[in-house]
This record gives C-alpha cells, structure tokens and sequence, in this order.
C-alpha cells in the first residue's frame, strides 16, 4: 500500500495560517488522500523539527515567519529563486534530499498576470525592504524591469536590497516618496503598514500619506498585505481612480508549487477558492 503524503505549514506563531484552508481546499477538490497540518515550533526546536522530518513522515511543507532564513540554511539544496532571495518557504524532498524554494515571487508575479494582464513595464516603486520585498524585487527584474525606485523606512535596508540585486535598484528616501509617484508604472507596498493587527496600525499617521493624484492614470497599485484585503493604502489609489490589485492571490499562487511537489498534481487557482477563503478571513470580495 503507498503512502499518503502529508506536508505541514510551521512558523511561530501559526494560528494566523491560511495555508492549511487552501491546501485542504484542492486536496478535497481533487479528492487527494494527503493531509497537510500546521505544526507550532518554538526556535530553539526548528532545527530539530525539520532534521526529523523523514522520521515523521512529511513529504514536505511550508516555512513562514520566523524560520525562512533558517529553511535556508538547512535544506540541501536550494532553487534558483530561494539561492538569490536568502529564504526558504517551501520544503519537499527529492531523491531523498530535502529541497528549499522560494515561491512569493512567483506567487506575487501571477496575481498581477490574473488581476493587472499587461503589467509588465519598465519603471516601479517598491516600498519595503524586508523580506517579502525580496521576492518582489525578484520577480520585477524577471519580468524585465528597467528601474526599480525602493523606499524603505530604514535606508540601510534597502541600500544592502540594492547592492544584492543590481543597477535596476535605485534607492531613494523614505520622506521623498511622493517625488517617484509620477514615474512608476507600478506601486507595491510590501511593508506590513496597514496589515491588521499590526502594531503601528492604531496610529493612522504611521501611514505614509501618498500623493496619488501624481501617479500616471494607468499605473497599478498593489499590496502585499492582505489582511484587511482593501487595505489603507489600496483604499487611497482606489480614490483616486487607480487599478488596484489585493494581495491575496499572492498568498494562493504561491501555495501552488508546493502543492505540486508533495501531492503531485499543480492545482488551480479559482475564484471558489479565492471565494472560500475570503469568507474564511471574514472579508468579501473587493
Ligand atoms: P519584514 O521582513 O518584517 O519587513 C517588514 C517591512 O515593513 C520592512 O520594510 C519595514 O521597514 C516595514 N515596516 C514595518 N513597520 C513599519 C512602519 N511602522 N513604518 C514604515 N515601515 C514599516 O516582513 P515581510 O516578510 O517583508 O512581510 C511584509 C508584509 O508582506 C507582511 O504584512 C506580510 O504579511 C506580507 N506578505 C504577504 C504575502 C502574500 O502572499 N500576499 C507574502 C509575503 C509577505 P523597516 O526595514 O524600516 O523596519
């Protein structure tokens, strides 16, 4: 009898996971027999946890905050992506060996291929230098990006991003951003400002207060964050007339490499699932 594949989705805290809604979503809709759990390590327990996970039985699994720099360093080998971004948050074995990848560029470049056909240009603002910006980054030079103006609240960030990721990145401040509003084709805020519960969220004023009204009429704007899914800062650029995109098929695209790795079929991305897990998260679509 053959094995049921079981992955897990570990970080600390886990709770907040919507991973295992949308991986238990396409094992019931393509009525695989598999599971796929999160389990809760605390830090010093990481290292242990993924060197038993043979022992355990998991094909695989996914990796979030705080453990994807340390998925980095353990797996034994590395794709492309996760190689150049640092972090791991995908895991799956192959011939016996442990696999890292890195799926959020891939997951955020889908979401705008679904929601924003077209999207690919030349000039882009990015604000955040953390590690979901990295992802970004990534799949912005991909895509063939020329210029890539980044912006983070903490410079040094962001100058460290730019030697990593080369002359495309053009570093400017924080208190400047309303300057490159007028030249990007396409905003990304991947800082977590405005994400729910966050802990700066209280004080409206922590917001950066963007000039939109500056930005090209058919420039996109889009969000990492998607808790709330019209966050503060999509709310500002909808106002104002501009093509929004929520971060949320970020989040199910991404979940679809590994998917593929540890139940062997690559699932669709639907508006029933997008559906399910809004209603999930309490929120409707936008
Ligand atoms: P991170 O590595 O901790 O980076 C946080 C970023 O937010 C940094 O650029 C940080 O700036 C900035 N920041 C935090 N508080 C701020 C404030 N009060 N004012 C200005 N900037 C502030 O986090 P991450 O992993 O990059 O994640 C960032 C967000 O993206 C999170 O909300 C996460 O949930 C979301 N995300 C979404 C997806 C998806 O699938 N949609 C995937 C990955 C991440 P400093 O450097 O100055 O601290």
């Amino acid at each position: 009898m053959s094995k049921i594949p079981k992955a897990f989705v570990t970080g600390y805290p886990i709770h907040q996971s919507r991973s295992p809604q949308i991986h238990s979503y396409w094992l019931d809709f393509y009525r695989i027999s598999g599971s796929y759990d999160p389990v809760e390590i605390t830090g010093e327990h990481f290292p242990f946890f993924i060197h038993s996970l043979k022992e355990r039985g998991f094909s695989g699994g996914n990796v979030t905050l705080p453990y994807k720099e340390q998925a980095y360093a353990l797996a034994e080998k590395c794709d492309e992506v996760a190689s150049h971004i640092g972090a791991v948050n995908t895991l799956w074995f192959e011939n016996g060996i442990l696999h890292g990848g890195n799926t959020d560029a891939y997951g955020f470049a889908c979401n705008l291929d679904d929601f924003a056909p077209g999207w690919e240009k030349d000039t882009a603002l990015v604000i955040g230098a953390g590690g979901a910006s990295r992802a970004v980054l990534f799949a912005l030079k991909e895509r063939g990006y020329q210029k890539i103006i980044l912006i983070n609240r903490t410079r040094g960030r962001a100058d460290y991003l730019a030697q990593h990721f080369g002359r495309q990145i053009v570093v400017a401040n924080w208190q400047s951003i309303n300057n490159y509003i007028g030249e990007a084709e396409l905003i990304v805020n991947t800082t977590s400002l405005g994400m729910k519960n966050h802990i700066h969220d209280q004080d409206e004023n922590q917001q950066p207060v963007i000039n939109f009204a500056a930005a090209k009429p058919d420039v996109v704007v889009t969000d990492l964050v998607y808790t709330p899914l019209m966050t503060p800062f999509l709310k500002q650029a909808q106002k104002t007339g501009l093509k929004t995109v929520d971060g949320i098929g970020m989040l199910l695209h991404q979940a679809t490499l590994g998917f593929e790795h540890w139940f062997g079929i690559k699932p669709q991305v639907t508006k029933a699932l997008r559906s399910q897990i809004l209603t999930g998260m309490g929120e409707k679509e936008i």
